[in-house]
């Protein structure tokens, strides 16, 4: 058993603003850099004690060097800053084999109350639609895993989030840390979350085989720009279209050729 493991920030306990997110602001970044590498490590320590044999970490958020490495048990590998390719968040699921995804610090989608950072990918959009469904990177990832037929096992962040997780995978384990409420978060004790997060990680191994990702056939995506100018760039990406003045569409069946699409017209500045 091999888990893939990618981990954001903006769902990690107690986090509430994006100082807290940023490398450059250290005084708020550091506390919460902690906690999300201790939720990480309690992950991992789950994850091997329930007998996986080790677990590839990707380091997902920002500059994707923030969670400290000496600080995970042994049995672990992480792969750190960005490669380029259209994985992204889950670069390195691609080489290898694995038997389960899981997803620490993942937060809300763009548009969602249910987390004052919420957002999909960047800043840039108001909204992405995914078959109709706001679309969170949680949504994007999970359909990563299921196009290389890696189960996905846990999920850890926001209330919001989870809940969404539920519906899309009625097995998986989910460990809510943080309720968002306008601007403010109430959030779990940060010793708590961690306890939490290791007992889960252990059931999500056992339970992984349970949590294939349903694959829809076709995949129709909408992203709502906020500016007119980024949209009417974007929408030159080969196949896709320019509606409303703000918003770029973009359909496939291969979900490989939409990531392709999200690393050029989502993801990119
Ligand atoms: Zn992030």
């Amino acid at each position: 058993m091999k888990v893939f493991l990618s981990a954001d920030m903006e769902g990690t306990c107690g986090i509430a603003s994006w100082a807290e997110t940023e490398r450059s602001t250290p005084f708020d970044y550091t506390p919460l850099q902690k906690q999300m590498t201790r939720e990480v490590a309690a992950a991992c320590r789950g994850a091997l004690a329930a007998g996986a044999e080790e677990v590839l970490v990707k380091d997902a958020h920002d500059s994707a060097r923030n969670i400290d490495p000496t600080a995970l048990p042994r049995g672990t590998r992480m792969h750190r800053n960005w490669s380029g390719d259209p994985l992204s968040m889950m670069t390195g699921l691609d080489r290898e084999r694995f038997d389960a995804v899981f997803f620490t610090g993942y937060h809300a989608w763009a548009s969602c109350p249910g987390n004052p950072l919420s957002h999909t990918m960047n800043l840039r959009n108001n909204r992405v639609f995914l078959n109709g469904t706001l679309c969170s990177e949680f949504l994007l990832n999970s359909y990563t895993a299921g196009y290389y037929g890696v189960p996905v096992a846990m999920v850890t962040g926001d209330q919001a989030l989870c809940e969404f997780a539920k519906q899309l995978i009625p097995a998986i384990v989910t460990v809510p840390v943080n309720i968002g409420r306008g601007g403010g978060i109430t959030a779990l004790h940060p010793d708590e979350a961690v306890e939490r997060i290791e007992e889960a990680a252990r059931r999500a191994v056992a339970k992984a085989d349970l949590c294939r990702v349903p694959m829809p056939e076709h995949f129709h995506m909408e992203i709502d720009f906020i500016k007119h100018s980024v949209a009417y760039s974007k929408s030159f990406y080969p196949g896709a279209t320019l509606t409303e003045d703000k918003m770029v569409c973009f359909d496939s069946d291969d979900w490989f050729e939409m990531l392709r699409f999200c690393h050029f017209v989502l993801s990119d500045g």
